[in-house]
């Protein structure tokens, strides 16, 4: 299996299945009166393959068995927590006065779902510490991005004009520069110290009075909770900047601690990674975002509020708000309402002991796994980690062997496998992030094949260097994929 496939799949394509006549669909009698079609809008030849049902659910079926998948499997790629879909969330998001709502409706016809956003607002912000949520952003770099808006919007709103910097820690996820650079704004790196937290005296040196903030992801993507994290704050906030916090991640703290009470002014929760909706090819994502008092007045417009109080016999009305000096809008309509009714659907089923526990499972599962590989895989930042940790993909007893030939050997084993060349600041880096819901012999079986597989790595590096070799394809390309992409197998001739 070490022949190239990327380019020569294999498997044959629903044109190869086709034969003429063969037909899926019966169509019923015309109810109505027979109409010649419109001439020169017709073609007289479309190459659409010709197949029965069953051929077109088999083959369409059997594709999708060679992709892996959460319901698969363990999936433990890092900075992307979250593999869990409740099936329960697909029933409630298909309740039909949820699923067939019109964004336009007049709020007194859809006061449910308008009081459904409203408490999701509420409980986010209860979860988080901070005074006001947007639930618009449709994912979490448009929650930064949003924050970002809001940032330069408050200094503006002040007289501040001459913040134009973002610092950004070496550690941090890639959407905080995109983003801040997106609005315009100079990056400025900011190192890591040998413990993995923000270098305090790389932040001082670099903060002034022409700093817009400081954007923290916090766990950073070491897994590591930055253990001068309220200094660092208080640095920023002395020059006059602002702390933005990447939340994205936040299954280590739900329940334990709020990112609102450790100083941070604002921040983006990713509900499609700790509050169960589908991730990426599974749905849109949802990026709201909470800030402090002092920033309320700038979220995007409009929120999802009382606009009527309600009296003796009569319930609130709910509706529309826009903030006082409102960046604007950031969304069509109201955001990914689809995704509000899951992660409502998550938190109430949870509620707030259960969400602490999430935080408990996902910091107990990365630090056992984080164990059993100690002393096989070199850990460059060694201390109890939150809900992931990295590990470097390379040992000197095995100098041909590299991260990405653990990685595809990992599907061997049939695991997914975790996030690899990622932080930048870890050589060689696996992260690896199992989440909470996974179970004690799911862990020991992720690690023994990770065990395994240093071992391999340095009696027979071929197995590594040829993985994977039970998939349905084998080692690809990447670059040929990358540089000559083929977007459809094969498409028939048509006839003139
Ligand atoms: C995933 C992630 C993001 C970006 O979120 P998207 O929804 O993919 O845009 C930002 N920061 C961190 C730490 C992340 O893990």
């Amino acid at each position: 299996m070490t022949e190239n496939l990327a380019v020569s799949i294999v498997e044959p394509t629903i044109y190869d299945l086709s034969s003429p006549g063969r037909t899926g669909v019966t169509f019923p009698a015309p109810d109505v009166p027979k109409a010649e079609l419109p001439q020169g809008l017709l073609r007289s030849d479309l190459p659409l393959p010709e197949l029965g049902e069953v051929d077109v659910v088999r083959h369409y079926t059997n594709l999708s068995t060679f992709n892996y998948n959460v319901d698969n499997g363990l999936y433990p790629l890092g900075s992307c927590t979250m593999k869990y879909n409740p099936k329960i969330n697909e029933d409630t998001a298909r309740l039909p006065g949820f699923a067939f709502a019109h964004p336009l409706q007049p709020v007194e016809t859809v006061q449910g779902n308008l009081v459904l956003m409203y408490q999701l607002q509420e409980w986010l912000k209860e979860i988080s510490g901070f005074a006001a949520v947007t639930l618009q952003p449709a994912a979490g770099a448009h929650g930064e991005l949003t924050g970002v808006l809001i940032m330069h919007a408050y200094h503006n709103s002040r007289g501040d004009i001459k913040r134009k910097k973002m610092l950004i820690p070496d550690s941090a996820h890639g959407t905080n520069p995109a983003s801040s650079s997106m609005s315009g704004l100079e990056v400025v790196q900011i190192p890591s110290d040998g413990r993995g937290n923000l270098d305090l005296a790389a932040l001082k040196a670099a903060c002034d009075e022409t700093v817009v903030g400081l954007m923290l992801t916090n766990p950073n993507t070491l897994g590591l909770f930055d253990e001068h994290l309220e200094e660092a704050i208080q640095i920023v906030h002395t020059c006059g900047g602002l702390v933005y916090g990447d939340g994205a991640n936040l299954n280590a703290l739900l329940g334990i601690i709020r990112p609102g009470d450790m100083g941070f002014d604002l921040m983006h929760f990713n509900l499609h990674k700790t509050f169960s909706t589908p991730h990426g090819g599974g749905g849109p994502g949802s990026g709201p975002v909470g800030v402090s008092e002092k920033l309320a007045d700038f979220l995007p417009s409009p929120i999802i509020g009382i606009v009527e109080e309600g009296q003796d016999d009569r319930l609130p009305l709910y509706g529309f708000l826009s903030p006082a000096k409102s960046i604007g809008r950031i969304k069509s309509f109201n955001g990914h309402f689809g995704m509000f009714v899951r992660a409502y659907t998550y938190i109430a089923m949870h509620g707030a002991e259960g969400l602490r526990e999430i935080a408990e499972y996902a910091v107990l599962n990365a630090n056992y796994i984080k164990a059993r590989l100690n002393g096989k895989y070199a850990i460059p930042y060694d201390r109890t980690c939150m809900h992931e940790f990295v590990v470097e993909g390379q040992w000197a007893a095995a100098p041909g062997v590299r991260a990405l030939d653990i990685a595809k050997r990992l599907m061997d084993y049939e695991f997914h496998p975790p996030t690899n060349y990622f932080p930048l600041i870890v050589h060689e880096a696996l992260m690896i992030e199992p989440t909470e819901t996974e179970n004690k012999a799911t862990l020991d079986a992720f690690a023994d094949a990770l065990i395994k597989i240093a071992e391999e790595a340095k009696t027979q590096p071929e197995l590594l260097k040829e993985a994977p070799h039970k998939t349905p394809f084998g080692r690809m390309d990447e670059v040929k994929a990358a540089r000559d992409l083929v977007l459809c197998c094969w498409l028939p001739e048509v006839n003139e």
